[in-house]
């Protein structure tokens, strides 16, 4: 009985290979990734196609040496608070990471001021 077992799951295994052609279309090209997503993916994908590689500001900014509390560095967010690293001297290895709420401009160790500018999302 066992024998006859193996042999039924030999040949079930056997059955499981098929093979399909795929037709993408007339040219032989793969479809156009824009035309298949959808939602958050599209959009982003929309944004690149218009020239913006950095739809959620992720790029490190360059930041202006004389900054005050009046003339802070801009830091753009779509919420209502964002984490921000600054990097104090041109030479550290170390990021100096605080939180930004909206409209309280925040003052880091180094004496940079950030402020956040709301920007719209995504
Ligand atoms: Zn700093």
């Amino acid at each position: 009985m066992a024998w006859l077992c193996s042999r039924v799951a030999f040949q079930t295994c056997r059955r499981t290979f098929s093979r399909n052609a795929i037709r993408f279309s007339s040219k032989d090209e793969f479809p156009d990734p824009l035309d298949h997503a959808t939602g958050l993916e599209k959009r982003e994908l929309l944004a690149a196609a218009a020239g913006n590689f950095d739809p959620y500001h992720m790029k490190a900014i360059e930041i202006s040496r004389d900054s005050t509390k009046d003339t802070p560095n801009l830091v753009p967010s779509a919420f209502k608070s964002r984490i921000v690293g600054c990097i104090c001297e041109p030479d550290s290895a170390h990021v100096n990471w605080m939180w930004l709420h909206d409209g309280q401009p925040r003052r880091c160790e180094c004496g940079h001021w950030f402020k956040l500018t709301q920007v719209a999302p995504l």
